[in-house]
């Protein structure tokens, strides 16, 4: 007899575990399936997991500073500091900070609407810059280039007029531990979680999700499966059939991430996540001593659209290119011959902004296109999914009527619809990892 649940969730990623996390605290008997060994093996062990409250938009910002109190409390919401055996994550609330650039404005917008959210920031002078940062040129270099660009590394006449300093961010120490934290969590609420489970099918009865069937064969039972599949979504999503009627479908991006030697000078007791979109890049302290570099994708960059399935896992040139820009901001990076990093996919949606909603299908659900930027809302966006999909369950319209969620922490609430397949591009964002 095929086993039953109330619940499967294709994928135990980040997303997927603390959906399953939010929907067991409701008391539903959830199972997760993953094609890989463990939970937080796909895209998320790649995150270079910073937490920042700014987007481009008011709600998007609003996920994010709430998720900072997530952050802060992480035994809290876990249900305590004595879960897991491999010990909690820390989260670094070192602060980010942002340049001011013509790309962004000089962080007018922004700086707006952190005022909207009473979200902390300090302005910066050149010179608090290179207090905080000893290494760093403040000379400015934009439009971004590539190395080849006879202009790439002439600094304009103008320099960085300064920088903003947000003061709920930082980052997360181990991606994956975070996602084993939440995975162990789910489980204290009655989750149960089955590895090297490949979905291969999903099934319908009556017009209605009914349950999935692996590639081992075994048929699953369940009214409800949510994609939460990763950069493996729109493969998930042709399974169910449910992307032709979607308005914002999702495809994988690759993505390189350098990890070089810090530069002599670099302090860490005073270092910070930055994001610097005159050079086109965001670093931060990594373990091992290692200065992070990733992309914020510049125009002149192509996107690299690849199969899931099969794309190229080894380093290119855009590792050097990322590694030769950081050097216009900090001259004495050292650029090693041996390529360190990550090279490792994110899930875009047309909008880069994520798709958290229910489908055409009845019972399947989606929490996908993460765009590069969700690790940090991953708490939220897993009790967001559990409240759609209760109320849908119970009989709601979410598309008529897309349910309004709460921000405990920060107290301001937005309609769900932001994240609907169906809505229209959103013209407001940066259609970049930023958001
Ligand atoms: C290089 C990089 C840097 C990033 N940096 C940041 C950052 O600094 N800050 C931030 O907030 N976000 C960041 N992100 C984004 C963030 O990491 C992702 O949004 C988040 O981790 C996505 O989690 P997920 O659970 O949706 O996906 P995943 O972790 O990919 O999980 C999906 C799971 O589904 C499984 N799966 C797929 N298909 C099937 C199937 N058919 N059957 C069974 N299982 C299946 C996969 O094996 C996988 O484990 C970054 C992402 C990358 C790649």
């Amino acid at each position: 007899m095929a086993r039953h649940y109330d619940a499967i969730i294709i994928g135990a990623g980040i997303i997927g575990c603390a959906t399953s996390l939010a929907l067991g605290r409701k008391g539903w008997k959830v199972l997760n399936l993953d094609r890989l060994p463990a939970a937080g093996y796909g895209s998320t062990s790649g995150s270079c997991a910073i937490i920042r409250p700014y987007y481009s938009t008011l709600d998007g910002s609003a996920m994010a500073y709430e998720s900072h109190f997530y952050w802060n409390n992480w035994a809290d919401y876990l249900g305590g500091d004595d879960i897991d055996e491999r010990g909690l994550i820390e989260y670094h609330n070192v602060g980010s900070l942002v340049m001011k650039t013509e790309a962004n404005d000089y962080l007018r917008p922004t700086m707006a609407l952190m005022d909207q959210l009473d979200s902390p920031y300090s302005e910066f002078t050149p010179e608090q810059i290179r207090e905080k940062l000893p290494v760093w040129n403040t000379e400015s270099f934009y439009p971004v280039k590539r190395p080849d660009d006879p202009e790439f590394g002439v600094a304009n006449d103008e320099p960085l007029p300064g920088a903003v300093l947000f003061h709920a961010a930082g980052y997360i120490s181990d991606p994956q531990l975070a996602t084993h934290n939440i995975m162990r969590a789910a489980e204290i609420a009655g989750g149960e979680f089955q590895y090297n489970a490949q979905v291969v099918e999903i099934r319908r009865a009556d017009g209605r999700v009914c349950g999935v069937i692996l590639e081992s064969g075994e048929s699953i039972d369940a009214p409800v499966v949510l994609n939460a599949a990763g950069p493996h979504s729109s493969k998930v999503n042709q399974m169910a059939d449910v992307e032709k009627s979607m308005q914002v479908k999702t495809r994988a991006l690759r993505q390189e991430v350098a990890h070089v030697p810090l530069p002599d000078g670099y302090r860490r007791e005073t270092a910070c996540v930055t994001s610097d979109s005159d050079i086109g890049l965001y670093t931060r302290p990594e373990q091992g001593d290692a200065l992070l570099i990733g992309s914020e994708d510049p125009p002149c960059d192509p996107h690299e659209w690849v199969d899931p399935d099969d794309y190229n896992k080894d380093f290119t040139e855009q590792w050097r290119v990322q590694v030769l820009r950081t050097c216009q901001r900090v001259p004495n990076l050292g650029v090693p011959n041996q390529m360190r990093g990550v090279v490792d996919l994110y899930d875009v949606t047309d909008d880069w902004i994520p798709i958290y909603d229910h489908s055409d299908l009845p019972g399947f659900y989606l929490a996908i296109g993460t765009s590069g930027n969700q690790f940090k809302n991953a708490p939220i966006a897993g009790e967001l999914m559990a409240d759609i999909i209760e109320a849908t369950q119970k009989g709601n319209d979410q598309d008529a009527n897309p349910i309004d969620f709460h921000l405990k922490y920060i107290d301001h609430t937005f309609s769900s619809g932001f994240y609907s397949r169906l809505r229209e591009v959103n013209q407001d964002s940066s259609f970049s990892v930023l958001g």
